[in-house]
Formats: structure tokens, C-alpha cells, sequence
């Protein structure tokens, strides 16, 4: 039995944090840094926090998929760790489906090689609607297939696509091969970036000799670096593990390799409201935020609101988004009656504290940054000058941990990065670059 262990909200907030250290460990680790990354390995095997699927930091020592990719080994050797590596490795199903109120579940992505979006689930008198669709169409079809074997047999008639990034609409094809006829429903704005950007970005993650989408995964280079680490080691468990990862990437590249967007087919501008027998769903645009079309799905009478990227625990992701305007499009959210929050990643939330920060950190970071780039500072200026122990915001959520303050740096240096070109920018003129990493 792997031990068991009790987080706090704070606790769980900090997964990302926690892990970072254990990246740079050249060498078997201590039985005292053994035992911490068990700790947070078990929290990940019970909760797959997915804290940062849009930062645009290297593959080593950047996300959990890769800390579990390489950290699992390093246990596996250590006597403390065997049992924990075996049964991590064990985990086949892609979503823990979880229960949130009648006829609304939530799946919460479990480590992949890649980002996968969760996905809320709402069950209807006859039928199922599905909010969002991961990042390949074989994540979406592993969710059909767990929808039928563990919550109802009732065909999935409509999916719904938060926003246009790829880890939430890549997957979206699977719903075409269900035998049923599915409505696929977004914002108009969503349907028009998922069609202007979805390919070449996908190809920039594919492609070798591109530097990457910026704020995604550059899936050739990680396969290479990957190839290199499995060629250097020695030891056969560390192989197995690097080899599942490197396989898992070889077969979505195989799979991604002529991906064509599928696009909604039901679109709207501000609102669109599903009327069911016992409850109603308002997707609904807040304004502009995470990108220039998040919506999300509301349920009053479940006070459940789906949020996508708008919100999710952790950093949020700037790579496509209006900082000076994400702040009040999450205070318009937040007017709604709901106490169930069902994030595009990270856990369900049943306060709306979190998001409170989240929103927070927006604003004082974003008003950092106009300031200094008035000012004529650089993207490299801010980094140095905004730091962990000046941003209060942080502090209010939680996130200050001495030992993990060089993470927090890291983040924020992130972020800063992800918004300094998009600062102050509040309209969409139809057109976005692809945006390469630099
Ligand atoms: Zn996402
Ligand atoms: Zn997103």
C-alpha cells in the first residue's frame, strides 16, 4: 500500500513548486528528497494536477509529465520508491471521472507525455454534452469510451469547445467517429483561431527545425532529447520509463501528422443557452481573457461553472491572451452563483478563493509589467526586477514557500515573457501571428 497523504488546498496549489527541484537531481537522490517526491507523486497519482500547459520552458525540468518521466526512475532504484513507480506506471486509464453534483462529472487528465485538457460532463434526460476535447483525437476517444463504461451508455450528442488552443479542440475528430450525430459547439471567435492556428502551430511542434509554438511543447525536441537520455543510461528501469514517454510522443506525432482542424458546428457571439428536463447550461463569453473567445459553462441549477483556460490553478497562460481585460472578464465570472468550479486543468475547486488569486496575480503582474514597459524596460529588465517577494498577489495565495522560490521566479519570469508583447493589447482584429518561440 503506497503511504497516504493529506493536502491542503495550499498544499496542492504549490505541486508544481514542490516538483521543480527534484529536475535538476543528477545523481540518486537522498532518502529525505526520495521521500518528499513520493509525497508529491502520490498527490499526482490521486489528483493530476496539470499546473502549467502553457508554459513555454524546455522540456527537462519543466512539467510534471516530464518530472514524472524522469523522477519515477529515480525512485524506482531507491528502496523507498518501487512500489509507488510500478503502480504509477500501471495507471492506463487517461481520466479519473469523478462526480461533482446530479448529471455532472468532471474528468481530470492524468499525466500524459502531453498536455490533455479535463473535461466536464453533463448528462442529460436522453443524451451526454462534453466540455472539451484534449489535445489528439485518441485522448478524446479514451474519454467516450470511459464515459460509456463508467457513466451511462446514453450517446454523447453535443461537445462543447472552451477556447481554441490545441490541448482543448486537437481531439475533437473523435466525436465524429461515435456513430452519433454530434453538435460541436464554441464562441465564433473560437472557430475562426481554431482555424487560423491550429495547423501551423501543430506543424512548428512537429517540425525539428522549428523553435516550437510559443507556450506549447515542441514534441521533435523532446523526442530527441529524450533519444539522447535513453541512449546515455544505464539502468534498464529509467529506460522502460523514458521509452513509454518517448513512445506515447512518437504515436501522437504519427498521429498529428496531417491533423485538419475539426470545427465547430454551432456557434454564437455572446450566449447560447441548452435547455434540458432538469437543469439549463448557459455558455456564455465574459469578455476577453485567456484568449479572445473563452467561454464557459454555467449550470444554476448545479452551481457548476466550467472555466476552461480563464481559470485554472497554478499560472495562467498568457501566450494568446488580453492581460489588461482578463482580470475583469474573471470578476464577471465570479458574479455568478456557483460552488463548484470545473478548471480546463487542476483539480475541481469548491470556493471561489483560488480564482480570486488567480484574477489578483493577473491584475498586480500586468500592471507591473505596463509600467516598466512605459518606462522602457525589457522583457529581461522585468525579470530581474519583478520577483516572488514582491508580488502580493502571490503571497495571497499562498504560493511563497522559501524553498520554492526559485520556482516561483521561473513562473513569473514565464509570464512575463507570455505577456509582455500582449500587455496592453485589448481588441482582436481577426488576425493573431502564429508566434514562434524566440
Ligand atoms: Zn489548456
Ligand atoms: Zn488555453
Amino acid at each position: 500500500m503506497p503511504p497516504q497523504f493529506e493536502f491542503s488546498r495550499e498544499e496542492v496549489i504549490r505541486i508544481p513548486f514542490l516538483l521543480r527541484p527534484f529536475s535538476r537531481l543528477q545523481s540518486r537522490p537522498t532518502a529525505a528528497e526520495a521521500a518528499r517526491l513520493l509525497t508529491v507523486i502520490t498527490l499526482l497519482q490521486r489528483s493530476t494536477v496539470h499546473p502549467r500547459p502553457h508554459s513555454r520552458r524546455e522540456f527537462l525540468g519543466c512539467s510534471v509529465e516530464a518530472l514524472l518521466g524522469i523522477g519515477v526512475w529515480q525512485v524506482a532504484d531507491h528502496p523507498l520508491g518501487s512500489a509507488q513507480a510500478v503502480s504509477l506506471a500501471a495507471t492506463t486509464a487517461l481520466f479519473e471521472i469523478q462526480k461533482v453534483a446530479a448529471d455532472v462529472y468532471f474528468a481530470l487528465a492524468r499525466p500524459w507525455a502531453l498536455p490533455n485538457s479535463n473535461a466536464a460532463i453533463f448528462v442529460t434526460s436522453s443524451d451526454v454534452l462534453v466540455v472539451d476535447a484534449h489535445s489528439h483525437p485518441a485522448a478524446a476517444a479514451a474519454l467516450i469510451a470511459q464515459i460509456k463504461n463508467e457513466i451511462t451508455s446514453k450517446p454523447v450528442r453535443r461537445l462543447v469547445n472552451t477556447h481554441f488552443h490545441w490541448d482543448h479542440t486537437q481531439g475533437n475528430h473523435a466525436y465524429r467517429t461515435t456513430g452519433s450525430e454530434v453538435d460541436i459547439i464554441a464562441s465564433n471567435t473560437t472557430k475562426q483561431l481554431m482555424s487560423q492556428l491550429l495547423v501551423p502551430r501543430l506543424r512548428a511542434a512537429l517540425d525539428p527545425a522549428s523553435p516550437g509554438p510559443r507556450g506549447s511543447q515542441q514534441v521533435a525536441r523532446q523526442l530527441k532529447d529524450l533519444r539522447e537520455i535513453v541512449r546515455r543510461t544505464n539502468s534498464e528501469t529509467e529506460k522502460a520509463s523514458l521509452q513509454e514517454r518517448i513512445a506515447q510522443l512518437e504515436s501522437f506525432a504519427a498521429e498529428m501528422k496531417d491533423f485538419l482542424p475539426t470545427l465547430p458546428t454551432v456557434t454564437f457571439d455572446n450566449s447560447y443557452v441548452i435547455r434540458e428536463k432538469s437543469y439549463d447550461l448557459h455558455l456564455e463569453f465574459h469578455g476577453f481573457g485567456h484568449t479572445a473567445g473563452d467561454i464557459v459553462v454555467f449550470c444554476p441549477q448545479r452551481r457548476v461553472i466550467v472555466t476552461g483556460d480563464a481559470y485554472h490553478p497554478g499560472f495562467p497562460g498568457f501566450t494568446d491572451s488580453y492581460p489588461q481585460r482578463w482580470p475583469k472578464c474573471l470578476d464577471s465570472i465570479a458574479n455568478l452563483q456557483f460552488d463548484h468550479i470545473l478548471p480546463g486543468h487542476g483539480m475541481v475547486q469548491h470556493s471561489k478563493q483560488d480564482m480570486n488569486g488567480h484574477r489578483n496575480y493577473i491584475e498586480e503582474l500586468t500592471e507591473r509589467v505596463i509600467v516598466g514597459k512605459r518606462a522602457g524596460q525589457s522583457i529581461a529588465d522585468l525579470q530581474r526586477n519583478i520577483t516572488v517577494t514582491s508580488l502580493k498577489s502571490l503571497h495571497a495565495r499562498g504560493l511563497t514557500l522559501a524553498e520554492t522560490s526559485d520556482s516561483l521566479e521561473s513562473d513569473i519570469k514565464n509570464n512575463i515573457d507570455g505577456m509582455y508583447d500582449r500587455v496592453e493589447k485589448t481588441s482582436f482584429t481577426g488576425t493573431e501571428p502564429v508566434r514562434l518561440r524566440e
